[in-house]
């Protein structure tokens, strides 16, 4: 029932393009490591903007805009956000005017994700002062429209709402039929975890298909007592819109907060190293802010021996990679190349 209303969900979205992503086995990867089976999902390879994570909440974010006539989208990150690129090149491809309230002062050089947003030619409004509250000042830009006659739509941080969640659920039912093809269960599945979206997805998926995998979450950020709260909620909110009655306590929500580091977007020794490896080993590239560090997390755990060795783990890779040329001199200085 639960599945149904899942698969429903997403043939109702929109087709932006790349799916079902890969699932490719990392026969060197898991060799070196010693470890468990490695498997990954490529996210990275979704159709929109250098693909990501962000393309199957937006499948769904984006029909709902479309059915509400929208024109214009408003959506918010970082300077380098994935997320509001993202919603970039969706709102062009659907003939919808992007507008991105982004953290930050302007920089000098327009690199990675600012750049493709320049191309793009959405309409960037830079927020310099620390703290100031993201959802009211997006309230009132669509505000603004409405007065002008527009029909806006905004899209939250991270495009992280129970609509954007049952669309990451989809990855969990495409997991089923691609492991049942290769004849492999999946033990765990290993993401990056930065505003909970996609964690809450995979664990509705998981409830959805009642398989044994366990998800675990590598935050970026946040510690993990706010990110089991956050997500339990997000869980039961998306529930009710697939009417079924779900609900998972914090305390069954497996995210771990020690690979943060020094804190968001920070590239540390290991990460720079973890994503050095995945190239040498698989000639598959992890950005610097997630996927690194979701692989540095998943390298100390397999080196703690936290899964046996007849374990399938599959590592979604959730994108990013537009945010690996801005991180040049870092990585170059991490791994003390010349
Ligand atoms: C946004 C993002 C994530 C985190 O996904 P959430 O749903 O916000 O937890 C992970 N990796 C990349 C590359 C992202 O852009």
């Amino acid at each position: 029932m639960m599945e149904a209303r899942i698969a429903e969900f997403w043939r109702h979205g929109i087709d932006l393009g790349g799916f079902p992503t890969p699932l490719q086995e990392m026969p060197h990867l898991t060799k070196a490591l010693g470890g468990p089976t490695l498997l990954i999902k490529r996210d990275d390879m979704t159709d929109i903007a250098f693909g990501g994570n962000k393309a199957r909440k937006l499948r769904l974010l984006m029909a709902d805009a479309q059915e509400k006539g929208a024109d214009v989208i408003i959506s918010t990150g970082g300077l380098q956000s994935n997320s509001a690129c993202m919603v970039a090149a969706a709102a062009r491809r659907l003939q919808m005017k992007p507008i991105l309230v982004l953290q930050g002062s302007p920089p000098k050089e327009y690199d990675g994700n600012l750049l493709l947003e320049m191309l793009l030619r959405a309409d960037i409004r830079f927020v310099e002062t620390e703290g100031r509250n993201i959802p009211a000042i997006m309230n009132n830009i669509a505000n603004e429209l409405i007065d002008e006659g527009h029909k806006p739509y905004v899209i939250p941080l991270g495009a992280s709402t129970p609509l954007g969640s049952i669309g990451y659920a989809s990855a969990m039912l495409e997991l089923r039929d691609q492991t049942k093809e290769m004849h492999e269960e999946i033990d765990y599945i290993v993401s990056a975890c930065g505003t909970g979206g996609t964690l809450a997805g995979l664990i509705l998926g998981t409830k959805a298909l009642n398989t044994k995998n366990e998800v675990l979450g590598i935050s970026v950020g946040p510690d993990k007592v706010s990110f089991a709260n956050h997500i339990a909620q997000l869980v039961e909110d998306a529930s009710r819109l697939l009417s079924v009655s779900l609900s998972t306590p914090p305390c069954e929500i497996n995210v771990f907060d020690e690979y943060v580091g020094e804190g968001y977007g920070v590239v540390t020794k290991p990460v720079a190293e973890a994503i050095r490896l995945v190239a040498e080993k698989e000639g598959i590239i992890l950005d610097p802010v997630y996927t690194g560090k979701a692989m540095a997390g998943l390298i100390d755990l397999i080196n703690k021996n936290h899964f046996s060795k007849e374990d399938t783990v599959v590592f979604l890779h959730t994108g990013g990679l537009p945010a690996l040329f801005p991180y040049r001199n870092v990585l170059r200085e991490a791994l003390q190349v010349q």
